[in-house]
């Protein structure tokens, strides 16, 4: 089992064996992201890939989750992620679900046919970020992507079988549009309803662009509890049904769990003690990505 350059999972995939397909991200554009500073994006050779996959079968006969790294590995052809699925399930015969990080454009190419084919092969499972509902911010953080496409994405997902995971930005429009971000991105997950929707807290990376924004003033981060404010309007406007929500990334200030509409009141009481200062927020020299 061979890895190039730092690995990056979602935090419930610790459990599951990674197979690295592609490296790095195929999009690379976004100015907040650090995650894959050292890869150019590229796809690996299928021989290796599928080597790799049958010697972890035989190192851990027993897993029942894998994760298709690295970013964005859905923009493969589709009969190119079906010979990995095939290979995966032939080499853990308790196999239960696959996951596979992706964008809304690969999601949509692929069409609800090819994602069904998917499905059946135990793809069980697409993480997308959707950082902001709202397209002024999508564009100045160059994300590639409009929170309707991204809307029609997830729905075209789960439609489809597949669950998906969200992930919602804190932070991403500054404490200059920190109201209308936490809206527009309520909005936008209540559209997808998706299976799973986790907000994260943004954290500045040396050597991104919005790093440097932040240095040159054109950028202004919320303090900690105005993050706690956004997240409770993002809560307050969340209309969801069967969603399972998570706002306990070693980013956040204040971990929650919850599930929607169930738990609606409970996360906004939470949260509000959060605001008042009753619960104590994480200190930023615990916080990390
Ligand atoms: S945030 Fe995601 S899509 Fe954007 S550059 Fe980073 S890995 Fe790629």
């Amino acid at each position: 089992m061979r890895y190039k350059g730092m690995i990056i999972r979602p935090p419930s995939e610790a459990e599951s064996y990674l197979i690295q397909a592609t490296y790095g991200c195929s999009h690379s554009k976004c100015s907040f992201c650090g995650t894959y500073p050292d890869k150019k994006f590229g796809v690996r050779d299928s021989s290796e890939v599928l080597e790799d996959i049958a010697e972890a079968g035989m190192a851990y006969p027993g897993a029942r989750r894998a994760f298709i790294c690295d970013g964005n590995a859905l923009i493969l052809p589709t009969g190119k992620l079906v010979s990995y699925l095939d290979a995966l399930a032939a080499a853990f015969p308790s196999l239960q679900r696959v996951g596979i990080y992706a964008n809304a454009r690969d999601i949509l190419k692929k069409g609800p046919e090819e994602l069904r084919t998917l499905r059946e092969k135990k793809l069980g499972i697409i993480y997308l970020g959707l950082e902001s509902g709202l397209d002024e911010i999508l564009a100045d953080v160059r994300k590639g992507e409009t929170s309707e496409n991204m809307i029609s994405a997830v729905r075209m997902a789960e439609d489809s079988g597949i669950k998906t995971s969200i992930i919602i930005l804190l932070g991403l429009g500054g404490r200059a549009r920190s109201r209308e971000h936490a809206l527009e991105s309520a909005r936008a997950a209540s559209r997808m309803n998706p299976r799973f929707l986790s907000c994260l807290t943004l954290m500045l990376v040396p050597g991104t662009e919005l790093h440097e924004r932040s240095l040159r003033g054109e950028f202004e981060l919320p303090e900690p509890r105005e993050m706690l404010v956004e997240l409770e309007t993002i809560v307050e406007n969340l209309d969801l049904d069967g969603t399972i929500f998570r706002a306990n990334h070693a980013s956040n200030y204040l971990p929650l769990e919850g599930r929607f509409p169930q738990d609606k009141k409970r996360l906004l009481a939470e949260i509000k003690s959060g605001i008042q200062g009753e619960r104590r927020l994480k200190p930023e020299f615990l916080r990390g990505l």
